[in-house]
């Protein structure tokens, strides 16, 4: 068996999946497999080399052990209810255990229409396929939860798009792929069994500890909060804009999940979007903590018949979990952010510190990944001219480099400590649009050979590779990417 497939989700009730194969392709090609993942997941990576495993990669052939399906979810898609959307384009073969003794998802992405793919094709095109699998790899290496990439297949096939594009097929790996949009589903049909079945299953497998809570759905709503709250504060330090924070993108496991229209920023802007959809900036940068408590008040929601039987009190214990959010989120974002300016432990004044920092950055235009990269190696140095070429205007620069030493000089540590510490949380690499532009159209082409170069650069990204720095700069103006696509 290649993969020792388990099926707990398929074990569930019919109303929570459809059960159907991948749809076969013509001619599947390997793009590339993850290693270190399949070995990781107790897969043996070489035997997804073999015909057979392009084979089921590709959704040609179902592996042994898999139980196929799509699963139902629903979601608030720019605040507006969709009450079915599902597995589209996708399908869960099943689950895996991995060494670390973690249960994880394979799904095929791409693989074909699906009850659940309205108007859609089921398939996945190229450029968005190879996207997603560098941008949830680099996030697993900056260290943030997320879904990964254990494989990418081209199909043989195309898809129409904005033009006609090669037809590609992403392996998805996640901890699960349960959403926000998954309670919704059950939720909207009034199907109170089904969401407290669904509540059971997430707690048994993600949240065991809470099932001796004296009131465990309530214990869930504060356990998701708090993920979700700390995976925006990580997506905030690392100038990430998810862009499409629909409840149906909302992993109640907390992992960054579906790739679309998101982005790195290089020039620091709070109110910044990329994605082409998204016209209202609904999901800016600085909006993601509200739109994430707002989601997470939809999810809420969906439990509250299992939180108590008196309405009222429901109501008001869900609004008591979801009041978490901020200080958990406050104790992430400006714990996160303190530590990139080598803050030990956050000092009273350290939210202002980092609100006037920001603000500086925004006002001067600066990079954000260079902005605390070069705060890093300047302190090494005690000179810093590196960091101050970044800002149009030296003296605004020179008094934030003055009250900043008077910050860290509170805290009695040797340079070296603080130096190894905001290395370990500034990345010198990040997927930069003009890198994912460059690697696509390289790939549209047949040259793969950009796509395995930046996932090599981006599995390391606290190193210094002095051989690619020129992956550690901002775009020249022409290379500039202002919109990303949802990549439907
Ligand atoms: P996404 O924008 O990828 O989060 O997808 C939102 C919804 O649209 C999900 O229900 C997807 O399964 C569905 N969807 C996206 N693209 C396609 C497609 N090409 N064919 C069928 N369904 C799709
Ligand atoms: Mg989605």
């Amino acid at each position: 068996m290649i993969i020792p497939f388990e099926n707990t989700f398929a074990q569930l009730p019919e109303q929570f999946y459809a059960k159907l194969p991948p749809q076969p392709v013509m001619a599947p090609k390997l793009i590339r497999i993850n290693p270190e993942l399949a070995k990781l997941m107790g897969i043996e990576a070489d035997s997804l080399l073999t015909p057979e495993g392009i084979n089921i990669l590709a959704g040609v052939q179902v592996p042994d052990g898999a139980a196929p399906l799509a699963m139902a979810y629903g979601g608030h898609q720019f605040g507006n209810w969709v009450p079915q959307l599902g597995d589209g384009r996708a399908i869960l073969l099943g689950e895996a255990i991995g060494h670390d003794g973690i249960r994880r998802d394979i799904q095929l992405k791409g693989s074909g229409r699906t009850p659940f793919s309205r108007s859609g094709d089921g398939r996945a095109a190229l450029g968005p396929v190879l996207r997603e699998y560098v941008v949830s790899e680099a996030m697993a290496a900056l260290g943030l939860p997320t879904t990964r990439a254990l494989a990418a297949v081209t199909t043989g096939e195309n898809v129409l798009r904005d033009s006609v594009e090669p037809g590609a097929i992403l392996t998805r790996v996640a901890q699960s792929h349960i959403r926000v949009g998954t309670f919704q589903y059950h939720y909207a049909r009034q199907d109170e069994a089904a969401v407290k079945r669904l509540s059971d299953y997430v707690i048994s497998r993600h949240y065991p500890e809470l099932s001796k809570a004296t009131n465990p759905y309530l214990a869930l709503i504060k356990a998701v909060v708090a993920r979700q709250a700390s995976l925006v504060a990580q997506w905030m330090q690392i100038g990430f804009i998810h862009g499409v924070m629909n409840t149906d993108n909302c992993s109640v496991i907390g992992e960054t999940i579906d790739f679309g229209p998101c982005a790195f920023m290089d020039t620091f802007h709070p109110g910044k979007v990329f994605s082409s959809i998204d016209h209202m900036g609904r999901y800016a940068w600085r909006n993601q903590p509200n739109i994430a408590q707002w989601n997470l008040a939809q999810f809420a929601q969906t439990l509250l018949p299992l939180l108590d039987e008196d309405d009222e009190k429901a109501v008001e214990k869900a609004q008591e979990a979801l009041s978490t959010f901020n200080d958990q989120f406050s104790q992430d974002y400006y714990g996160g952010f303190g530590k990139k300016l080598g803050f030990m432990a956050t000092q009273d004044d350290d939210p202002k510190f980092i609100e006037d920092t920001l603000e500086l950055l925004t006002a001067h235009k600066v990079d954000f990944t260079l902005f605390f990269r070069h705060l890093t190696s300047d302190l090494e140095n005690d000179n810093f001219t590196t960091l101050s070429a970044l800002f149009s205007e030296p003296t605004a620069f020179l008094d934030w480099v003055a009250s900043w030493k008077i910050r860290i000089a509170k805290e009695g540590m040797s340079t070296a400590d603080r130096m190894a510490t905001m290395q370990a949380v500034n990345p010198i690499f990040i997927p930069r649009n003009h890198r994912i532009e460059e690697m696509i159209q390289a790939a549209l082409t047949g040259d793969y050979e950009p796509f395995e170069r930046l996932l090599k650069i981006l599995s390391l990204p606290f190193t210094s590779q002095p051989e690619h720095a020129d992956y550690e700069t901002p775009p020249k103006p022409d290379e500039i990417i202002h919109e990303t696509f949802c990549g439907t």
